[in-house]
């Protein structure tokens, strides 16, 4: 029901739900089942019934092995667990592991909330972190067990007693935070597991004018947040010190948060830091190795836009002439 300014109070029949922020107020979203908080700019599932389905139970809620089975390959047409636990690795993980090291080095102990199937955790593992994965589903527990070899607990987090005293604590979120029913006391908790340094890193679907529809997911995706309302939600959990990072996907933001302020490695530590173990060593050849790559796509696709640079199309023709003697393959 649109009250005066379009704010809609409740609509008939379903209770509003209120936002993280505390906020009660909504306004209509160009998707029905979304308001968008006048204070944050949040958009969040509108109906309180409809957010309740998200309830974290691993065996029969949203979150079972279904969720990855059934849903994500039938309802959704993803790829399943099994072909993502190949896929994902050199594209995702790998970006996640450059954020990630970038901000914290081993042996720190490094959390990787919703996990999935523990390719990430893996790598962590291999880079000399004290690695731990966290999933919902027993089923998808041990598949992360059994695929990686790797240490993954069954959540939710808050059942758990883990905590890791004053070494560095590296908390990983990726595609988790729109899952949460209260992602405020959930990030909150984060800074009581360990205390020392806290360090998050978070990648959430980013609300805006442009986002794919995709991301209006009901019931899964609770809220779709503003890099503002990220920003605010992290700094009232009590991470003091917040940035903004490069995403691996177009919708997404990305975000760091410490409650110290934030580290940049170096290149060269990351490096030194890697070639403290033998598995540290072959990750680091694998890093040095995409970077090449990327430096030969990078050179190639200059040579393609030579139109942008000025370059003349006779001295491109000589450029590819060139490339084609040099790379034949
Ligand atoms: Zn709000």
């Amino acid at each position: 029901m649109n009250g005066k300014n379009g704010a809609v109070s409740a609509r008939q029949g379903a209770k509003l739900s209120s936002c993280w922020c505390g906020e009660t107020a909504g306004t209509d979203s160009r998707h029905p089942a979304y308001v968008v908080c006048p204070a944050c700019g949040t958009a969040r599932l509108r109906d309180v019934a409809a957010r309740g389905q998200g309830v974290v139970n691993g065996e029969t809620g949203i979150y079972s092995a279904d969720y990855w089975g059934r849903h994500q390959e039938e309802d959704l047409g993803l790829p399943s667990i099994e072909e993502r636990a190949v896929n994902d690795l050199p594209e995702r993980c790998m970006h996640w592991l450059s954020l990630l090291l970038r901000h914290v080095l081993p042996p720190a102990c490094v959390l990787d909330i919703g996990c999935g199937h523990g390719g990430f955790v893996k790598l962590c593992k291999m880079a000399g972190f004290q690695s731990t994965g966290i999933e919902m589903a027993a089923e998808i527990v041990r598949f992360a067990q059994d695929a990686f070899g790797v240490e993954v607990r069954r959540g939710p987090l808050a059942d758990l007693d883990l905590h890791f005293g004053a070494q560095h604590l590296g908390v990983c979120m990726f595609d988790v935070l729109e899952h949460l029913p209260d992602p405020l006391a959930q990030v909150q908790d984060l800074l009581q597991r360990g205390t020392g340094r806290v360090t998050l890193i978070v990648q959430t679907p980013e609300f805006t004018d442009s986002m794919s529809d995709s991301m209006f997911a009901v019931p899964e995706h609770i809220n779709l947040f503003t890099r503002r309302a990220v920003s605010e939600m992290l700094g009232r959990a009590g991470f003091a010190h917040v940035e903004f990072a490069e995403s691996c996907f177009q919708d997404d933001v990305t975000a760091v948060a410490s409650n110290m302020p934030i580290r940049q490695n170096t290149e060269a530590a990351v490096a030194e830091a890697l070639l403290a173990t033998g598995d540290g060593r072959v990750l680091n050849a694998t890093r040095t190795l995409a970077a090449r790559l990327g430096q030969v796509k990078a050179r190639n696709h200059l040579i393609e836009d030579g139109d942008g640079l000025g370059i003349s199309w006779s001295f491109r023709q000589l450029l590819r002439g060139l490339r084609r003697r040099l790379f034949p393959h």
